[in-house]
């Protein structure tokens, strides 16, 4: 490890004790923090190893491809709700653009602020995928009744408004997990719809969405419960930690939904809701 480190020429990295108290948040990981960092040096850290680069690539590399993946991919010239393509892009993006920023700055200069505020965008951009990401699914199964889909979507654009501010405020990872519990019961009312026969939808698109639930769910208790580093701390300082397999399910669980809406969205192009 000290011989790659010299050979890709990074600055001396400190243990737990002796890292800034606001980046002592894994008593699990005792090695590879970064020290104290101007803009650029926290740029030049994308090239030698330390205890967060895998968390920078994780989502790093996710957020360039579907940057470019993503809009070639959406059958533009099929779907007839062009504003769900765009909203279901900006969904997708956005909790790897935060998180990116969280974690490649999160040791610049400015201390405990600026790590706060770093936060503050990683938790927005999960509240991002979480409200903009819900509203095609929201929509296509209520596509037959109008005035109820309009209600819906207003009703989880404000329960989303609240959960943001909520998950920004929060002191506790476990207080910033239950403010997306409320999210994930209404989205899980609409699964009912589907699932009972009310609501519209792709066929195949539920089985997709409930992917997507269940690897957010298994990353997020992953994560909280520090497995497995917390049965070898020191161990899995640079790869295979909780976050990083966090970071891996939730590329999946956006998957998962990108696959499920894409259904979505061609099924309400091929549909015809009944007329009374
Ligand atoms: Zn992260």
């Amino acid at each position: 490890m000290v011989v790659a480190m010299a050979f890709l020429n990074g600055p001396r990295l400190l243990d737990w004790a002796n890292s800034p108290p606001h980046l002592q948040f894994n008593r699990y990981v005792l090695t590879g923090y970064r020290p104290i960092s101007s803009v650029q040096d926290c740029v030049r850290s994308l090239f030698y190893l330390h205890n967060e680069l895998g968390n920078i690539y994780t989502h790093g590399i996710p957020l360039l491809c579907f940057l470019v993946v993503l809009p070639l991919n959406i059958p533009w010239s099929q779907i007839s709700v062009t504003w769900l393509g765009v909203v279901h892009f900006l969904a997708c993006l956005s909790p790897q653009l935060g998180s990116v920023l969280y974690h490649l700055f999160m040791n610049h200069e400015g201390g405990e602020p600026v790590y706060k505020t770093l936060l503050t965008l990683d938790m927005c951009g999960i509240c991002m995928i979480n409200t903009l990401g819900a509203l095609p699914i929201l929509y296509t199964t209520l596509l037959c009744y109008p005035f109820t889909r309009s209600a819906a979507l207003l009703v989880y654009i404000l329960l989303s408004s609240y959960a943001i501010y909520c998950a920004v405020t929060a002191r506790s990872r476990v207080r910033r997990l239950r403010s997306f519990a409320w999210q994930a019961l209404f989205r899980f009312s609409f699964f009912l719809l589907r699932w009972v026969g009310v609501g519209g939808g792709s066929p195949t698109s539920l089985r997709h969405f409930l992917t997507m639930d269940a690897l957010a769910v298994v990353g997020g208790v992953i994560n909280i419960t520090r497995v497995p580093e917390r049965f070898r701390p020191g161990l899995f300082d640079y790869w295979c930690n909780s976050h990083q397999i966090m970071h891996v399910l939730v590329v999946g669980s956006i998957l998962s939904l990108h696959w499920g809406v894409l259904d979505d969205l061609l099924w309400i192009s091929s549909y015809h809701c009944p007329t009374d």
